[in-house]
């Protein structure tokens, strides 16, 4: 019987088809200290991103076949080590994409009608002060029409087009390597109608010139920001910047600049370049809309999650 020990959880979802299948599932948090003594009897381990799975752990289990996370980033294991020892390491790519793409626009609205603002001052100053921030919060704008940019046109930055289009916006996307995605809309009231929307990419100073909101979709390991002061320099005045990437894709003291001079009218932050504990000037800012890096926390991606990694573990042993 293949044994599986999911120490940071799994979605009942997932549990519940790896069971039909015969297989054994243990959910249960098992320490760092306790991990070297229990998972040498276990076939698989499905780790979030608390678990650390370090070569001196791996040497330890000749049995183990199968290192899976339940979400993205591989940092938190030693991926290269493992498949070095023939045992295969799996993510789930795919899962929250949608989700990272909801909060993009989330925050994109939230911007475009100062509900970050109302949110935050409405609960103090609203009585005294209604009618005054009534008018301060007036100046809103609509989505509609409004050109967005995407930076990274992958499997999140492709989701936010097919939002973006159905919203009546400009997309232009660029990528280093993409040139064209199919983006199709289903159109389930339609009687599951598939409309083809194909997009092509642009270049990366066009997109810069002419976004109105300026999302990125890039992956980012530390070096040079993506998105850096000479960029922001080239985007177009009161253009809005939004990360839900990685903390650091943006520069953090240029975008604080940014925002000071009124060269941007607002940014959209999930990630930080200290996390957990992002820049006060930037969380505080009037013009910012912020979330604790949520991209991929939904009920749905969760549920996604586990059935994905599921699916690769029955492929895996042929059932
Ligand atoms: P992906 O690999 O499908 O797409 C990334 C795209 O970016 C690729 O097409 C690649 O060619 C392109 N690219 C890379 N460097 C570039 C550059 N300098 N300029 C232009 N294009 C570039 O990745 P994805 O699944 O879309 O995820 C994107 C990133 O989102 C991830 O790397 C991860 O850091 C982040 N993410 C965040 C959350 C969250 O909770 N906020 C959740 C999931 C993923």
């Amino acid at each position: 019987m293949v044994k599986i020990l999911a120490t940071d959880g799994l979605h009942q979802d997932g549990i519940t088809l790896l069971e039909e299948a015969g297989y054994q599932v243990d959910i249960e948090k098992v320490d760092a200290d306790a991990l070297p003594a229990v998972l040498p009897g276990y076939d698989v381990v499905i780790v979030r991103s608390a678990t650390k799975i370090r070569q001196e752990l791996i040497d330890l289990c000749p049995n183990l076949k199968i290192i899976a996370r339940a979400g993205v980033g591989l940092d938190n294991i030693d991926a290269e080590y493992a498949r070095s020892k023939g045992i295969t390491v799996m993510n789930t790519p795919a899962a929250s994409s949608r989700s990272v793409a909801e909060l993009v626009f989330g925050h994109i609205f939230s911007l475009s009608r100062n509900l970050h603002r109302a949110h935050r001052e409405m609960p103090t100053s609203g009585h005294s002060n209604f009618k005054e921030l009534k008018k301060q919060c007036s100046n809103g704008t609509q989505v509609f029409g409004r050109t967005l940019g995407i930076v990274g046109f992958g499997r999140i930055g492709q989701e936010v087009a097919r939002i973006g289009v159905g919203l009546g916006m400009k997309v232009m996307p660029v990528d280093l390597v993409v040139n064209q995605a199919d983006i199709g809309i289903n159109v389930y009231n339609s009687g599951n109608v598939r409309l083809s929307v194909q997009l092509e990419t642009y270049e990366w100073e066009e997109v810069l010139s002419s976004a109105d909101f300026l999302t990125i979709h890039v992956p980012f390991h530390g070096g040079a920001p993506i998105i850096g002061e000479e960029h922001i320099a080239q985007m177009k005045d009161g253009a809005v910047l939004i990360n839900t990437a990685r903390g650091g894709a943006i520069d953090e003291k240029a975008l604080l600049k940014g925002l000071n001079s009124g060269k941007l009218r607002g940014a959209a932050l999930d990630v930080y370049e200290n996390e957990p504990t992002p820049m006060q000037e930037l969380l505080e800012h009037p013009n910012v809309s912020c979330s604790p890096h949520i991209g991929a926390s939904t009920l749905e991606a969760r549920a996604n999650i586990g059935l994905e990694l599921a699916d690769k573990i029955l492929a895996f042993f042929g059932d």
